[in-house]
Parts: structure tokens; sequence; C-alpha cells
């Protein structure tokens, strides 16, 4: 004999049902079965909403019931043959006329006992059951109903009642051999206890209906049938690459389910794994699919050997409470005492933990017994906290479980490293930890608005070895920008192939508008810019980007904005990695740079900005592996501005100085403000940061800046500035002259040396090493402790939205 059990959604309506009614035919021509069903999708929590209205007195019970009882009659008019109809139609209005009838007497007394909270909640699985079995019959299938409610004895504890399984097993027992059918059905979740009041087993507890059963005649299998494709690795509304696990062991299904897997209830497990029968999670709409085999005999022993958790749940609305106080330290009993009071008060304790100083004790409850739990700890201890033994218990809410579930995990070392690694990397704070000693799961506490990014994080961690998803959120699309979007997009089929990295471009903004998507916005979508954005403020980006909450981000920071910084510090504090073309944040006060550097320290986080100084060139990565393999900056010589060595490579007497400049801001060389390059403020923050990178802790006032830019076309708007440009055309000349005439060229360079750093335009003969930079490019001279004789020379393009967007790109997979 095989139990084949139906959930809410495989019942939902007709249609379903009618999926349901094939699985039972081909299952039935080859086996004896019996099939246990809830009640229609949502229906229980209808009738409990309605019970719960009229004890206050709310009418809109009467809507609920109506609606409810539509919903019967509809489906019996969809299953029932006409000529049947009629009986079952006023079958099902007589149940709604009775369950009227209390529901009135609950608004009339404005009281709901859970005694009679289980005898409404009983008629949904009641009415499903029979208007089914009707159906089954009409089909000319050998069925027949089976009150199992009053099969299953109980004690009195409702809404939970607990099984008497000797009664409960030798009433199925002799039930089912008295009765031949080929079909038996009968409604899940419902017992009684020995005065034959209706009683229930528990929400989701049809489940554990059908195992009671399987157990008490030794069935062959168990099937339960619901909505997806077995038991998934994490619950797939949660994580959207979740897979179904094929095998998995009764005590792993067991730690699934009781830390929140809800495909199976948690006590469901127990009668079938004592009997040691099959127990088959399958799904209604997809009957071919393999769906998971949970037993005690695993076949692919081997293959199970090399995988380390079989799944990852998530349970909400979590509190801790916790009983602290010195007076717990070494005496005995305190524990035991905790439980039991909150065990007398039927409130259920899902975790615990405890130092091994004994200092203190924490457990995790259901956030709704939390008031409740913290006056009935608070009076069991009362003489404890008056001679301050220990203090009121504390309590914190707004919690969730996520438990890492796995039997491999206790032959494996390393496994909470890397749990807590890939946590702690995505920012998120553990608030309590508990391991069984089985070792077959690790459950930690953390705040609920950070589960679905934790049970991801997780997933990809122990279940998606194949693909990382990088969020990226990209601030700035002019020129830079829209290059690396463009570069993104171009290159990540070729970074998912060879790198296992999949790059989600999560968000865009410039300084109006924004989109996001946590899926990725697509090339399409960001084309669509002007129709698909909305308006936005970089604070509003910067909140949105928080709230979203994805694992593994990166806010990539392409504008020339001096606002953009400001929100830097509250992304960092949520480890979201920083990459930055933007100089103004590594060039602003010293103390603020490295307030941010310390803030990604801190978070586990990076703060990148490589194309602060020669663009894509490799200049602060050199530095950084430098100083961190052991060696010293002496000094620094550089020509740093691509703009600067355009226009000065392009400025032979022959055109205007104003029409060089003009020329190198079209092509894209320049700052949005060209008087940021030719004053040379550009290469004054460009050399601070390098000193800053080599260690060195100096102010951007503390540079030398000896410009070459008359004072007055500092004045004004840009289109001024040009003007003036015009207007001094003969300084500029005679600049060049002079430097003609000595033989020389003019380069704008800086240096760093002794702690002291300074920028401005110098002669330069052919036989420097300044000398032969052409076009954009840049060059960089380090003298070190360990290249004293010969320098460390980085030299090649340093201007360009290509090369500084490829430069952004590799700090950001160098940030992941
Ligand atoms: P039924 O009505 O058939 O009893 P439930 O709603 O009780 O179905 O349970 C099935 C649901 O459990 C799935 O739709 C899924 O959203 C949820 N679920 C949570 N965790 C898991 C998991 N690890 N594997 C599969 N389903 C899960
Ligand atoms: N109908 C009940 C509930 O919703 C039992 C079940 O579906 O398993 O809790
Ligand atoms: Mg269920």
């Amino acid at each position: 004999m095989k139990i084949l059990k139906f959930g809410g959604t495989s019942v939902a309506h007709s249609q379903n049902i009618l999926l349901v009614e094939n699985i039972i035919k081909k299952q039935s021509s080859k086996d004896r079965i019996v099939v246990i069903v809830s009640a229609l999708h949502n229906v229980t929590d209808q009738l409990i909403k309605a019970a719960e209205s009229a004890s206050l007195k709310d009418e809109s019970y009467l809507n609920i019931i109506q609606e409810l009882e539509e919903k019967h009659i509809n489906l019996v008019k969809e299953l029932i043959p006409v000529l049947a109809q009629s009986s079952w139609l006023s079958f099902v209005k007589k149940h709604f006329n009775d369950l009227e009838d209390i529901y009135n007497g609950i608004a009339v007394l404005g009281e709901l006992t859970d005694r009679i909270k289980d005898k409404i909640a009983s008629y949904g699985e009641f009415l499903s059951s029979q208007i089914i079995a009707a159906r089954l019959q009409e089909q000319g299938l050998d069925c027949l109903w089976m009150n199992s409610a009053d099969l299953i004895k109980t004690d009195s504890n409702f809404t939970h009642a607990k099984v008497d399984f000797n009664l409960t097993d030798l009433n199925l027992k002799n039930y089912l051999s008295e009765h031949s059918n080929r079909i038996i059905i009968g409604p899940g979740f419902i017992a009684s206890d020995s005065k034959n009041n209706r009683t229930t087993l528990g929400r989701g507890g049809s489940d554990y209906t059908a195992s009671i059963i399987a157990a008490a005649v030794h069935a062959e299998e168990l099937q339960i049938w619901t909505d997806v494709s077995g038991m998934m690795t994490a619950d797939p509304r949660l994580a959207s690459n979740a897979k179904p696990i094929l095998e998995i062991s009764y005590h792993e299904a067991m730690e699934l389910s009781h830390f929140g897997a809800k495909v199976l209830y948690p006590p469901s497990i127990q009668p079938v794994m004592v009997k040691n029968i099959d127990l088959f999670i399958k799904n209604t709409f997809a009957p071919d699919a393999q769906g998971t085999l949970i037993s005690h005999h695993l076949k692919a022993e081997e293959n199970k050997m090399q995988q380390i958790a079989v799944g990852v749940s998530n349970m909400s609305h979590i509190a801790l409470l916790t009983l602290e106080g010195s007076g717990m330290v070494g005496i005995p009993g305190i524990s035991a005492k905790l439980f039991q009071c909150l065990s007398q008060e039927k409130i259920n304790i899902i975790l615990i933990t405890q130092g091994s100083s004994e200092h203190s004790i924490t457990i995790a409850i259901n956030e709704k017994d939390a008031f409740h739990a913290e006056n009935t700890i608070n009076s069991a201890f009362a003489d404890d906290i008056n001679l301050e033994r220990v203090y009121p218990v504390k309590i914190e809410t707004g919690l969730s479980i996520v438990a890492l579930v796995g039997e491999n995990m206790k032959s494996r070392s390393g496994v909470s490293a890397k749990m807590f690694g890939c946590l702690g990397n995505n920012g998120i704070n553990i608030r309590a930890i508990a391991q069984g000693s089985s070792e077959r799961n690790i459950s930690i506490v953390i705040s609920e608005k950070d589960s679905k990014k934790a049970v991801n994080i997780l997933h990809e961690e122990f279940f998606e070895s194949e693909i990382k998803q990088i969020h990226l959120y990209i601030c700035g699309i002019g020129n830079v920008g829209s290059k690396l979007i463009q570069q993104i997009y171009d290159q990540n089929e070729y970074l998912k192939e060879n790198f296992l990295i999949n790059l989600r471009i999560a968000g865009i903004s410039n300084s109006r508008n924004m989109m996001f998507s946590d899926q990725g916005i697509s090339r399409e979508t960001y084309l669509n810019w002007e129709e698909q954005s909305k308006k936005t403020s970089v604070r509003e980006f910067a909140e949105e980007i928080i709230q979203r909450n994805l694992r593994n981000s990166v806010f990539v920071d392409v504008t020339a904005s001096a606002d953009v910084p400001g929100i830097y510090e509250s992304l960092l504090k949520r480890s979201i990695n920083i990459v930055a073309c933007n100089k103004i944040a590594a060039s602003s006060d010293f103390e603020k740079y490295k307030n941010l550097k310390n803030t990604a320290r801190n978070h586990n986080c990076n703060f990148y900005f490589e194309t602060n100084v020669g663009a894509g060139l490799p200049v602060i990565g050199t530095i950084n592996d430098l100083i961190k393999s052991g060696d010293k900056i002496i000094s620094i010589q550089a020509v740093l501005s691509g703009t600067l060595n355009f226009v000065f490579n392009h400025y032979d007497g022959s055109r205007t100085f104003s029409e060089v400049v003009a020329q190198a801001q079209k092509e894209g060389y320049t700052e949005p403000d060209p008087r940021l390059d030719l004053s040379g403020t550009d290469v004054a923050r460009k050399i601070l940061i390098l000193a800053r990178e080599a260690g060195y802790p100096l102010q951007f006032e503390q540079i030398e800046n000896m410009g070459f830019l008359p004072e007055e076309c500092m004045q004004g708007s840009v289109e001024d500035f040009y003007e003036k440009l015009t207007q001094y055309e003969s300084h500029f000349k005679s600049l060049l002259n002079d430097a003609q005439s000595n033989g020389k060229i003019l380069k704008y360079t800086a240096k760093f040396e002794n702690g002291k750093a300074e920028v401005g335009l110098q002669q330069v003969s052919s036989n420097s090493d300044l000398f032969h930079l052409y076009g954009k490019d840049n060059i960089v001279i380090f003298k070190t402790l360990r290249y004293s004789e010969q320098p460390l020379v980085i030299k090649g393009a340093g201007a360009g939205a290509e090369v500084t967007a490829s430069g952004v790109f590799a700090d950001i997979i160098r940030s992941i």
C-alpha cells in the first residue's frame, strides 16, 4: 500500500484537482492507495481569520464565509456531474450553515477558544476530502471516503494536539483491513480527542496525517505531492537558483524542515523514519520530475560525500531572549528552570546557545511569544532578579534564523569558517550561533532584513560553485561611465565562461535619474534610459542600494561630482565595495581619506581608485604591492596629466593655446572644467594620492603648485575661460619660445621627495626620462629602497574614456 498526500495548492481548484485525479488513477492502477488531502488553498487561513474577526465582532467574517461557500459550491459544480450535483450542493450548504451558526455564536460571545478554532478549521479538510472522494466515485473509481479525523486520536491540546499512537495505529490498521477499496481518501490535519472533540495537528499538519497512516500500516512508501519539484537546496521563493535535492536523509530533512523548509511539516518525518519507509516529495504540476527521496539508504552515496551541505533554510519572525548574570555561573538547574517555565506556558524553544563561561544563556523563540515569554521568565526568576543574581531577561525582535544543513559537515573542517567568512564579507552581522553536537546543522540568528541576502550568499557559496553573481551600481553615464557599461556588456559572457563571474548591472544613475533591476539591467533597457529611468538624487540612489541589500555589491563612481563621495561611507558600512574614478574622496582631507580606508577594512570590503592616477595604468596597485612587500618609496617623479601633455605636445605656435585646449576638451581628454587640468589642481591631487598611498599623511594645501595660468583665467564660466586664454596668447607664446630657445620642451610635472610634493610647468631637455612622452601619455618614475639604482617606470596612455573605463573595470573585478 502507498500513501499519497496532496497539499493546498494541489487541490486549489478544479483544474488542479484534475491533475491530482490523473496521478491517483495512475497510481491506483498499480497499488492500493490511501490519499490524504489538505483544504483548498488558503481555506484554513480564511476560516481562522473569519473566526478572529467574529470574536472582535467585526462583521467581515460574513463576507469571508460567503466567499468560502461560493468557492466550494463552484468546485462541486465543476467536478460533479449535473445529475449527482444536488445532494452535494446541499451537503456544502448545510455545512456552511452549521459553520455560520458557530461564527455567530463567537460574535455574540466575543470569545474564541482553541477548541472552537479547531472545530472551525476542520471544515476545510472535511469538505475538500468529501468533494474529491465524490468526484473519484463519479469517475467510476473504487474509492471510499474515510473519516481519518475519527481514527486519529489525540490529547486535548487544541491547535497542537499530541497523537495517541497506540490507539491511532490500531484504529487505522483495523479500518484499512476492514475496507478493501482500491482508493481510500480522507482529510489531513484533523483528528479527535477522547471526547470526540475535533483537534488539529498544527498548521501544515496534513503531511503528518499521511505519515501517521503510512507508519501505522507499514506502507511501502509515502508520497507528499506539492507545488515544487522536491525539497530544495533553499526556499525557492528566496533563492531563485535553488535546485531540488534528489536524495536526503531523514535527519537532514528534519533539520531543514525544523528550520523553515515549509515543504514538509517537521513532525511528519519521525513516524516514517522509525519504520524506515521511503518518503518522496513530488510536484503535482510536474509529476514526471524526479522529486526528492527522503530515506536511510542513500543510493548515490559517493556523490553525497563530495557535497558538504544539502540545504539552507530560513525561519523568520524570531525573537532572542538572553538571561544573564553572575549568579548563573556554576549553579545547576538554572537552564532547567528556564526551559521548564517556558514549557509550562507552551512556548516553543527553537534554538539555544550558552557560552562556556555560563554567564548567559540565549534562546530563540517565535516573535509572537516574546512578550509572554518575557513575563513568564521574569516572574519565574523574580527572586534571583531581586537579589541581582540575574538581570531581567533581554529581548531582541525582528530576527531570522538561517541554518546550513548537511550530514557531511561533521567530517569536514572549515565549514563554519567558510560560512561566517562569506556572510562577513557581505556585512551580515551574526547575533547568535548554534551548532548541534550532531554537527549536522549550523544555525545563525541575524536581522530579518538580511535573511534573503544571507540565504542567497550561503546558497551561492555552498551550492553554486559554478557562478558568482556580482551586483554593480554605476553612478555616472558620461564619457567613462558609458564606455564602462559597454565594456561590461561585451565582456560578461567571457567572464562567466572563464572566471565564473556574472556581472549584473543592478543599478545605474546619473545626476538626475536612476534605474534598477536586481536581475541585471539588460542592454536594451539601458539603451532606453530616457523612458525607463526615474528621477533621483545621489542620496536616494544610495538609500535604494542599501535597501535592496544584495550580496556581492560594488558601487562604481564614474563621475567627477563632489556630492557622490558623500555617500561612500554609508555604503562601505554596509560592506558594499567602492570603485571610484572620481578622485575627490582620495584627495580630500587626509582624515576623510583615512577614514574611508578604515571603514572599508572594518567592514570587510574594498575601496579602490586605481584610475585616479594615470587612468588605466597600474600606478596605485604598484605602490600598494611595493609597500606590502616591504619596500619604501623614496621619490616619485611624474607627468600625470594626459591633458597637459596633450596640450603642450600640440602647442607648437601654429595654433593658439586656446584652440589646442579646445581640441583636448573635444576629444575627451579634459575634466568637464578644463581649468582643473590647466591650473595643475588635477596633477596636485594625483601626486597627493600617490604620496598618501606611499604612506605619507599629506594634505592638499601642502603641495606647492607652480602654475602657469594667469589668475584672471580662473574666474567666470568655462566660456569666459576660453575667451581669457585667447587674450593671454602672448603669455603662452612666450613660455613656448623661452623653452624652444633653450632647446627644451614644456612638461607639467609632479615630484614627491623627502615628504614634500610639488607640481609645475618645467622645461625638459631631451636627456630627461620625461622628454619622450607622446599624445596623452603619462609617466611615473619610482625610486624605492629596492629600485634605487634603476628606477621603476610606468608609462603609457594616461587619459581617455576607453582606458579609464578599463581601469575601473579591472578595479571592479579586483574588489570582489
Ligand atoms: P502544500 O500546500 O503542498 O503543503 P506548502 O506551501 O506547505 O505546500 O509547502 C510548499 C512550499 O514550501 C513551496 O511552494 C516553497 O515555497 C516552500 N519551501 C520553503 N522552503 C523550501 C525548500 N527548502 N524546498 C522546497 N520548498 C520550500
Ligand atoms: N490546511 C492545513 C493548513 O493550512 C493543513 C495543511 O494544509 O497541511 O495548515
Ligand atoms: Mg504543507
